[in-house]
């Protein structure tokens, strides 16, 4: 979020959407003794816009309400509905190429394990942050190390909710890696098989032929699934199978995907060096054109 980083993100202008109200940005405030911040009741989506409309809008929304019901909450408004927010709040801030944040959490009515009485709110928020589609750029690649924290067991949390609890071993892989002069942390999960980046999923490219990990215990991305669709309609062959930390040398090619990722290139993990190439490019160029042409 670089063009935006100089001003903190509760000091901007515009409006917020806030339990059915457009407030004003700077209003849409919590109290301190909320549940969502305490016990981590939280779940949200991160969704791009591209020429006014938000990309694969249906998919998070659909994922928004499956991640609170993971949680054991029910969101108060029906889907519909919060779509049609997203669309008047974008009007209304003027927002062609951006990002948009719906976020919903238990309110302060009870602070304990059980919140059998809280209200659930839910808030959404866009700002401005056009794609940088520059293929130059873009194919320098970003570099990740292995970072030390695992992604958990199916067993000890509900992987395929978007809920901010599964951000906090994210934040500090990425700190660990960002010390040690890398952009990104590369996840290994529970048994130590690859597993992800700490917001986005992984691909690697051996002999044209694309490899990712299977998503059985974090998010399966919708820009991994676009990305595996679009592969397959370029006639590479996508495998999704277990991948091992000591295959990592073994390939060609490495990118990220994720809604604020979208296709990036890795140059470097830990020690191993990839070239992005054609198959990153090829890639990168159909994702552009499924964007803009909302497909
Ligand atoms: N994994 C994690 C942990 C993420 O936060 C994200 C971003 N939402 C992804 C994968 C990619 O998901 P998507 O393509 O749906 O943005």
């Amino acid at each position: 979020m670089s063009e935006a980083k100089t001003i903190p993100f509760d000091q901007r202008e515009g409006k917020i959407w806030l339990d059915g109200q457009f407030v004003e940005w700077k209003s849409a405030k919590i109290h301190v003794l909320t549940h969502g911040l305490h016990y981590a009741s939280c779940v949200y989506e991160g969704e791009r816009v591209y020429r006014g409309q938000v990309f694969k809008l249906h998919a998070h929304t659909d994922r928004l309400f499956r991640s609170a019901e993971l949680l054991d909450f029910v969101l108060p408004y029906a889907k519909e509905q919060l779509e049609a927010a997203t669309q008047q709040l974008l009007a209304e801030n003027k927002i062609t190429e951006g990002y948009v944040r719906p976020v919903a959490w238990r309110g302060s009515e009870m602070i304990s394990t059980s919140a059998r009485n809280n209200r659930i709110h839910v808030a959404i928020a866009c700002w401005q942050w056009p794609s940088y589609f520059d293929p130059a750029a873009r194919m320098a690649g970003i570099t990740m190390q292995t970072a030390l924290w695992r992604r958990p067991p199916p067993s000890a949390s509900p992987f395929e909710a978007k809920a901010s609890a599964h951000y906090m071993i994210a934040t500090l892989s990425k700190h660990q890696s960002e010390n040690n002069g890398f952009h990104d942390a590369l996840m290994l999960d529970w048994r130590g098989y690859v597993a992800e980046a700490t917001s986005a999923n992984v691909f690697f490219i051996k002999d044209r032929v694309l490899h990712t990990p299977v998503p059985d215990c974090f998010l399966n991305g919708i820009t991994r699934q676009t990305v595996i669709a679009l592969a397959r309609q370029l006639s590479y062959e996508v495998i999704e199978r277990t991948i091992l930390p000591q295959e990592l040398g073994d390939f060609d090619e490495c990118f990220i995907t994720g809604t604020a990722a979208e296709v990036t290139p890795v140059r470097q993990i830990d020690d191993y060096h990839y070239k992005p190439a054609q198959v990153c490019q090829e890639l990168i160029a159909a994702y552009s054109a499924a964007v803009l042409n909302q497909t």
